[in-house]
């Protein structure tokens, strides 16, 4: 069959794609890039928050409309959703009849045999703890561009933050051997990737499992041993296991991006203390004083929720003061949301979604300011920029047009999208070059900022 594999939520969901869509492959099927021409689609779900489900059900009823009017004869969900709503599969499955079958993301494993047995009904898969972790012995297809790659580390949590369901369906925290890491690092290389960025719901407490300790330290220098990769980058860290040997790594290890992302939810001592976070505002701040002492020119990440149950004003306030200490180059703004069995779904003092939304957009526009201000220190400045790919490819220009006008009024300059060190792939900002020279997708080029925007550059290469 041909087959469609939709990745919805983070890149460790897509990583997760990759391999389902590896084992399809595997199995005979055809992927395709085109979801028009797809007999399957498989759906690879997020439910991270309650917004992400509904995205991801509406999603699928989208996809449904394809078994009407397309070539569609199967659709499968898989992933966090169906492994969220186990306990409320007779509902999923009444709510998305045109679904044959769901599973969870410990499960992936079996869809190519479910699939085959699918003439025999309905199914809806999930284990109660899911344990699978892809290794490199699998297959992977890659779904993104080849020049940058992820790499899971490690899968699931072993921590306990009030307000998050992820440890609950993603499972105990486990890391992969540092061997089967350098070998699969190898093998996305010769494949053409000259980024990884690594992956994992809490990266920096990666080893901990198998060695006794977290190493990544001693994973990012096994990596960039591996000829041919220029630039690797951590996401996820958790602030609680921030070593001096991982700040030593990014700060030497040439190729290894001085950026960090590291999601710290609050500053305030006592919603913290409440979030279970294992930090308190004391220890973030001397971390990022650190980082900026100890890595210079790091571009910082980091994400925070307002609107958690009991926030005060003075407690937003706080954070907005330390939005403006810190000054992160990138940073996400979560409203909360209240997830089923949590423990903070049921505490004293939540608000309303009237106060969190309004809090939430209070905080975006502060730090569009801070991003803006960040943007313009780079005006005249030359930048180091890994090309992604030409803008007139599908789907890049969309609502950048205004930008695109600024960066070639005339229309005649090949205009091509790419990201300094300091910006992840899909979440920061891009980069905006015009070139007479004709660029590819993974070349490093230098270029010199004309123009910028809040979160994006525009740049003249050579
Ligand atoms: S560290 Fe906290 S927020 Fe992150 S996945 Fe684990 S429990 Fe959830």
């Amino acid at each position: 069959m041909k087959v469609y594999v939709l990745s919805l939520g983070c890149a460790r969901t897509l990583v997760d794609s990759e391999g389902l869509a590896g084992l399809l492959a595997r199995s005979g099927h055809t992927v395709t890039e085109e979801i028009g021409q797809a007999e399957c689609v498989v759906v690879n779900t997020c439910a991270f928050i309650r917004e992400a489900e509904e995205e991801s059900i509406a999603t699928i009823l989208d996809v449904a409309d394809l078994k009407r009017t397309g070539k569609l004869r199967r659709l499968y969900v898989a992933g966090c959703l169906p492994q969220k709503r186990r306990l409320e599969r007779k509902e999923l499955l009444k709510l998305l009849p045109e679904v044959d079958g769901f599973l969870g993301p410990g499960d992936l494993r079996r869809l190519p045999a479910l699939i085959e047995r699918n003439g025999h009904g309905r199914f809806f898969v999930t284990s109660p703890v899911p344990t699978l972790l892809f290794e490199s012995k699998d297959p992977r297809w890659r779904l993104t561009s080849k020049h940058f790659a992820y790499l899971k580390i490690s899968e699931g949590c072993d921590h306990a933050c009030t307000f998050c369901s992820i440890p609950q369906f993603r499972g105990a925290h486990r890391s992969r051997t540092m061997e089967d890491l350098v070998e699969e690092a190898k093998r996305l290389v010769s494949d053409g990737a000259v980024e990884l960025n690594l992956v994992g719901q809490d990266t920096s407490y990666y080893g901990a499992d198998l060695y006794g300790r977290p190493r990544l330290a001693e994973l990012l220098e096994k990596l960039s041993r591996i000829s041919g990769i220029r630039w690797i980058r951590v996401l996820y860290a958790h602030p609680a296991h921030v070593t001096d040997a991982l700040i030593q790594a990014i700060r030497d290890l040439p190729n290894v991006v001085k950026y960090v992302d590291i999601p710290l939810q609050h500053i305030n001592d006592a919603l913290l203390s409440a979030m279970r976070r294992e930090t308190d505002g004391g220890q973030i701040r001397r971390l990022i004083d650190r980082f900026r002492r100890e890595i210079p020119g790091v571009a910082l990440r980091t994400t925070f929720i307002t609107g958690f149950p009991g926030e005060t004003e003075d407690q937003v306030k706080e954070l907005e003061e330390f939005m403006k200490e810190a000054r992160f180059e990138r940073l996400g703004i979560f409203p909360y949301s209240p997830e089923p069995k949590t423990p903070s779904e049921r505490m004293p003092g939540q608000l309303s979604e009237e106060i969190r939304q309004e809090r939430f957009g209070r905080l975006m526009r502060l730090q569009q300011g801070i991003a803006k201000e960040i943007n313009e220190q780079w005006l005249g400045r030359e930048i180091e920029v890994l090309v992604d790919e030409p803008v007139d490819e599908p789907g890049t220009v969309q609502a950048r047009d205004t930008l695109q006008s600024r960066v070639s009024p005339s229309g005649l300059s090949p205009i091509y999208l790419g990201r300094t060190t300091a910006d992840a792939p899909e979440v920061d900002g891009q980069v905006f070059i015009r070139s007479q020279a004709p660029l590819s997708a993974g070349q490093l080029v230098r270029a010199r900022v004309v123009d910028t925007s809040e979160y994006d550059l525009v740049a003249e290469a050579g």
